[in-house]
């Protein structure tokens, strides 16, 4: 069992449309931005598909001994976002908040970790500034009607992420939208001058506000430096979006802008995408009010191989709470039933093997429906033994290392807490705690109260008299 080498932990890698062995360029840390949620509205599963599979990723990757280094964007400034908030008399910051909460929330609902820095698009304007300088001065750019725009035929490498050769393009199209297709490449947008009393900055490259592919460029090299071990998001973000994150970044630094391009597949419904335009959503706050628990929808969408498409039905939900169910009272049988001493050595030898099998099967691009199965089929053979009186005390603590083992990463065991043991007085305390530390300006201090609430079950909402809160 122990006598074959480890095959190396690998990644398909969008860029060279290959699984390469994967290992950071610098010491043992993995430097890596994902792109993150636009706050125009509440996230639904689809997008939270994506981010649960950045959390497998970020697990696996520190089970396998690595540190992170995690930028994740809050995109708060863009066409919808702006829209949505004239609509309701609000500014943008007002308007993006709530839903920057709310992220945030759904999130630690669905136990994905966070990443090292959540950064936001509206508090790096200055950086993207100069980031649209430096592409002026270089000759990548030019300007109509106030805004500026990227020059794509300037840069060799167009379409080297999305496999497209886009040499027969017309110089000059242009478009001011940061989403169209493929069939529609065409020079992009870095700085949008505004439209009638759109909001707007003041900026040495005239009034604007950004457009969306700087801004991931630029907070990207920020904190990550000119070349990132790892970019990911959602398949619908190969074209245009990262294929314009590489033009605008790799034409200031001449560098490769990422070595690793990760990119998940969709969640549908129907065989449609789910998305917030075709109307086919649901929310997690959806799911919970119809009486699931996060535990399942966690099970669920991390259950399916990132690179294969995951079909919503309600059917698959109660399925991943029917498996969770089976891993919990397997838990409990080892823990509380009474087994003979000793120890059955060819139960011994099958725990291992599965536990092998699981690592391999992450290893490989993290292959979940594989490392499942590998829990399952030892879970079904040890149930047999335990039914058969052959399992032995001694049998117990490597099969609790394994469900340890997999709940590292698939974390779905625990149960999450309905019930509060808070008190309204320890409620009340805890958030004067917080509303104290906002105003020292000791953010972390103040989301860790709010996640310390939330865990026990307590919403906050940051309202104009102060938070209010209540019990999920
Ligand atoms: P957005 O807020 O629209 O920028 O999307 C946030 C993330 O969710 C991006 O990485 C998208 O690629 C991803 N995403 C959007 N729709 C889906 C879907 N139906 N399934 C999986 N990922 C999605
Ligand atoms: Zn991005």
């Amino acid at each position: 069992m122990k006598n074959h080498p480890r095959m190396p932990l690998r990644f398909y890698n969008t860029l060279t449309q290959q699984v390469e062995p994967f290992a950071p360029l610098h010491d043992n840390i993995v430097r890596m931005y994902t792109c993150g949620p636009t706050v125009y509205n509440y996230v639904h599963i689809g997008n939270l598909r994506t981010f649960t599979f950045q959390d497998i990723l970020r697990r696996w990757l520190q089970v396998r001994g690595y540190q992170l280094d995690h930028v994740m964007n809050i995109t708060d400034v863009e066409d919808k976002i702006i829209r949505n908030a004239s609509a309701e008399h609000k500014s943008i910051a007002e308007y993006t908040e709530k839903y920057t909460q709310a992220f945030l929330e759904d999130t630690a609902t669905l136990r994905l970790q966070r990443p090292e820095r959540l950064v936001k698009a509206t508090d790096h304007i200055p950086d993207m500034v100069r980031a649209i300088q430096d592409l002026e001065r270089l000759g990548y750019t030019y300007q109509s009607d106030g805004s500026i725009y990227y020059r794509i035929s300037k840069f060799p490498g167009y379409g080297k992420l999305s496999h497209n050769d886009f040499s027969g393009i017309r110089a000059g199209a242009r478009v001011d939208v940061d989403e169209y297709d493929k069939a529609n490449a065409r020079d992009f947008v870095l700085w949008k001058a505004p439209k009638n009393d759109e909001p707007f900055w003041d900026s040495p490259v005239g009034p604007g506000r950004p457009g969306w592919h700087i801004e991931c460029s630029v907070m990207a090299m920020k904190y990550l430096g000119e070349t990132l071990d790892i970019h990911a998001g959602g398949v619908d973000l190969v074209f245009p979006h990262h294929e314009n994150e590489i033009a605008q970044s790799e034409a200031i630094t001449s560098k490769p802008f990422a070595r690793f391009w990760l990119h998940s597949e969709f969640l549908n419904v129907e065989a449609q995408k789910m998305s917030k335009s075709a109307g086919n959503f649901y929310t997690l706050r959806d799911l919970r009010e119809l009486g699931y628990a996060p535990e399942p929808i966690r099970y669920l969408l991390a259950s399916v191989p990132y690179r294969k498409k995951l079909n919503f039905t309600f059917d698959g939900l109660k399925a991943a709470a029917t498996a969770i169910d089976r891993l919990r009272n397997f838990k409990l049988r080892l823990e509380t039933d009474r087994y003979p001493e000793g120890t059955n050595e060819k139960l011994v030898q099958r725990t291992e093997a599965a536990a092998q099998r699981f690592g391999e099967s992450l290893d490989d691009d993290l292959n979940t429906a594989e490392a499942l199965a590998s829990l399952f089929e030892y879970v079904r053979d040890a149930n047999t033994a335990m039914d058969a009186g052959e399992f032995r005390a001694g049998n117990i603590p490597s099969a609790l290392e394994l469900l340890d083992e997999f709940d590292r990463i698939f974390d779905v065991l625990r149960p999450s807490s309905s019930e509060a043991g808070t008190t309204d007085a320890q409620v009340e305390s805890l958030i004067a705690e917080r509303a104290q530390a906002k105003k020292n300006r000791e953010f972390a201090r103040a989301d860790q109260i709010r996640q310390q609430l939330l865990d026990a079950g307590i919403i906050l909402e940051d309202t104009k008299e102060g938070a209010r809160w209540k019990r999920k």
